[in-house]
């Protein structure tokens, strides 16, 4: 296993913030993460794993080890007469393993394409996006269990998800995901209850799994920013639950207020709150709100992560103040 001594992240991480790491690993086989673990916990220093970084606020340099998730491989693990049981090892692209799924026949994530990421973080908070959570397609996963100190697997139940949640937010450093299998019905069906593919594809015939896929990465390349292009780790807060008597209140105060249903409570459109607070386009220094959705927080460049958890501290307090409600922030934060 390689490990470089005062690495940089900024690579690594979607926002760019220049922070270093004192040990970053390279996990590319499973005895590397038996290694890797056995090797950081006997250091006593504190370690984590990251796969793209793209839900990570590094806010200042990493002390300990941290390991980066590269272990590749991608098939199909077996099948029913009704569903196909995909798997990928932890480290793939997320992006890349939904096209793969599609070229090969295995439709069903097509909602979700265009997330950035591993699929071995795509647990960690249940990625969700256009009317499709990774709950609803989740098998099971293959983790390195850092309490039993061997590989355990975890399924559905095991893994407790809810709205960008899981154990693994729960126990965080508990596990080091290395694969996760996937269930997929062999009837596909075309998942639309998203409004804005509803409205395009409501009356088209024989729709395409591939239609959606192409749809879904036109509607996101228009309204979010490469992190190529401009840091950020897409949405920075989680849209919050309200009960029906607060969500009532609301609506009367402001009758504009987007909010969904959402089993007895309601889940209110953050982005929607954010832009009435006027924070929408804001540029403080080096970071800011992106210009065309106020939920994503970004780094115009040389900014860090110091500079923007305080315009996200000012949000926050902004929009408590204003609706008395409390955001809540999604990337991990290393402060
Ligand atoms: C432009 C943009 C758009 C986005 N859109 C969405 C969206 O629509 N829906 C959505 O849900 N998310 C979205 N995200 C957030 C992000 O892409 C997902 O959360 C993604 O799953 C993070 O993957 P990662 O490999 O980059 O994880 P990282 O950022 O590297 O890590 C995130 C967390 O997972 C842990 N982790 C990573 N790998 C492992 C592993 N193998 N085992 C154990 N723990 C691990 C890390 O320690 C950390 O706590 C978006 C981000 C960006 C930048």
């Amino acid at each position: 296993m390689k490990i470089d001594l005062h690495a940089s992240l900024r690579a690594h991480n979607t926002f760019g913030f220049d922070v270093s790491a004192s040990h970053l690993a390279y996990l590319e086989s499973k005895s590397d993460v038996v290694e890797f673990v056995s090797q950081a916990s006997s250091s006593k220093q504190p370690w984590q794993v990251f796969g793209g970084g793209s839900n990570l606020v590094l806010a200042k340099d990493l002390p300990g080890y941290t390991a980066l998730m590269q272990i590749k491989g991608k098939s199909l693990l077996k099948e029913s007469p009704t569903h196909f049981y995909i798997q990928a090892m932890a480290g793939e692209s997320w992006h890349e393993f939904v096209e793969w799924s599609l070229n090969n026949g295995y439709p069903g994530l097509e909602n979700l394409a265009l997330i950035p990421g591993t699929v071995g973080a795509a647990p960690i908070q249940n990625i969700g996006a256009y009317g499709v959570e990774l709950e609803e397609v989740f098998d099971s996963l293959e983790a390195f269990d850092r309490n039993s100190q061997e590989f355990v697997t975890l399924n559905k139940q095991d893994c407790n998800f809810s709205y960008r949640h899981s154990i693994f937010k729960e126990e965080p450093h508990r596990y080091v995901v290395v694969s996760v299998c996937f269930v997929l019905p062999k009837q596909w069906q075309a998942k639309l209850s998203y409004a804005e593919l509803t409205k395009v594809f409501a009356n088209q015939q024989s729709l395409k799994p591939i239609d959606i896929f192409n749809q879904v990465c036109a509607i996101r390349r228009s309204k979010l920013p490469d992190p190529q292009a401009i840091g950020n780790a897409g949405s920075f807060f989680h849209n919050p639950l309200v009960s029906d008597d607060l969500y009532q209140q609301l609506k009367q105060q402001f009758p504009q207020l987007v909010a969904y249903p959402n089993g007895d409570q309601w889940k209110l459109a953050a982005g929607w709150l954010i832009d009435q607070c006027g924070f929408k386009g804001c540029v403080m220094g080096r970071v800011g709100v992106y210009e065309k959705q106020a939920l994503v927080l970004v780094n115009h460049g040389g900014g860090t992560g110091e500079e923007l958890l305080k315009l996200a501290e000012q949000i926050k307090k902004k929009v408590k103040e204003t609706f008395g409600v409390s955001l809540t922030v999604e990337p991990v934060i290393f402060n």
